[in-house]
């Protein structure tokens, strides 16, 4: 089939990010696993060489290119041996900064936008809170209009270099509206005293990536857009897309593994990929990756990707990640569930996906609604 999607360009940026995984991250990354963030000096690298900055303007610090080359460098990290903790902590920015770039406002823009692409700075985007993730029009923290900034009070869990950032893009109820209308979006400092980190939460897999609890205690933030719902659901289009995406490319890592497992590994006298039962399975999970993979490149080469083209995509990536790596695991044999393997690693990493960036019941039941049920 013709592959409209690695072009030359993608190809050569490929195999830039496959050397780079290779040379900075492979090595590092069962000990970044093992304390539980990854260190600045990564995203100092990966800014130096503009892969902070892909798929965003150059007239913003951005790199320029577009979506489909930020999703070409998922799929190369992954195949170079990452992980998706190591791209939901490196890019974590990826899901915050737009909301900064939509407001374009220059000062918040010079002084967090640039310097995340630059890998000076880190960014994370806190929406969930204790009291629930997926219902964000409910959300519970409120800002409050002071002077010249806002300030916030509230917590929030479960969020993505929450313990690193610099600088987090903060959800918060605009003090008296409520509902979705009520949700502004406000750029927080880390830096001060009302912003109180309580906790890094232990997880089933992601552990290189941070996930932090916090409180914000009389926190000073500046206001982004009073608009932050809007702002919200324009973007979780790209971010359900790119979680697709770490699905079809976490399982194409494991058909690799596997392949080469299968072709070595003997019992009985020969060779497992010789018997039926195992050829069968592995052809399955081919399948199942190349039909994921074509599908959601073909998406995010289209101009118009709509609400129910993300989540098609999302449950896609999902469902091919969650088939690929239990059958990986399987394959593996006792090799598959031993710990700091890498397909252990890939099978608790994908566990993730159908719960973040909308959850896949959440997710059926908006698509249900487009539909028209
Ligand atoms: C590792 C990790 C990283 C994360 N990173 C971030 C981040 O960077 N920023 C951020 O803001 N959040 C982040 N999250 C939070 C994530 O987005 C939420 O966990 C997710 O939105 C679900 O919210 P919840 O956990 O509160 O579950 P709940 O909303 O309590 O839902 C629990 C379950 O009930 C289902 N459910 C909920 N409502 C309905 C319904 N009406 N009908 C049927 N089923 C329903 C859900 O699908 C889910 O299965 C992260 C979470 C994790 C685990």
């Amino acid at each position: 089939m013709a592959d409209e999607f690695m072009t030359e360009e993608r190809t050569a940026l490929t195999a830039t990010v496959r050397d780079f995984t290779a040379e900075h991250i492979v090595g590092n990354l069962p000990e970044w696993e093992r304390t539980g963030d990854i260190p600045r000096e990564l995203h100092k690298r990966a800014g130096d060489l503009g892969l902070l900055g892909i798929g965003f303007d150059e007239s913003v610090g951005g790199s320029g290119g577009d979506l489909a080359d930020g999703y070409a460098v998922t799929e190369a990290i992954l195949s170079a041996g990452g992980s998706g903790g190591l791209i939901a902590g490196l890019f974590t920015h990826g899901i915050a900064i737009p909301h900064i770039i939509d407001s374009g406002n220059q000062d918040l823009i010079d002084r967090w936008v640039r310097p995340v692409f630059a890998g000076d700075k880190i960014a994370c985007l806190a929406v969930t809170e204790p009291g629930g993730g997926s219902d964000v029009a409910n959300l519970r923290t409120v800002a409050d209009e002071s002077g010249d900034s806002w300030v916030l009070n509230g917590s929030k869990t479960f969020i993505t270099s929450g313990a690193r950032a610099d600088v987090a893009v903060v959800a918060a109820r605009l003090r008296g509206v409520s509902g979705a209308q009520g949700v502004g979006l406000f750029a927080v400092p880390t830096d001060q005293p009302g912003y109180q980190v309580t906790s890094r939460l232990q997880k089933m897999g992601w552990h290189c990536s941070d996930t932090a609890e916090f409180g914000l205690v009389d926190a000073r933030g500046e206001l982004i857009t009073e608009q932050g719902f809007a702002s919200l659901a324009r973007h979780f289009a790209t971010e359900r897309l790119s979680l697709g995406v770490t699905g079809y490319a976490t399982a194409a890592r494991c058909v690799d593994l596997t392949r080469e497992w299968i072709t070595q590994r003997e019992t009985f006298g020969r060779p497992l990929s010789t018997r039926q039962v195992i050829r069968h399975t592995f052809v399955e999970m081919s399948r199942r990756t190349d039909v994921a993979r074509s599908y959601i490149r073909n998406m995010t080469l289209s101009d118009e990707v709509t609400v129910l083209d993300a989540i098609y995509a999302k449950q896609t990536g999902v469902n091919c990640a969650a088939f690929v790596t239990d059958r990986a695991v399987q394959l593996l044999g006792g090799m598959g569930y031993v710990s700091d393997g890498e397909v252990e690693r890939h099978y608790r990493d994908a566990r993730i996906l159908g719960i973040g960036g909308g959850a896949d019941e959440v997710m059926a039941d908006l698509a249900a609604r487009l539909l028209g049920l």
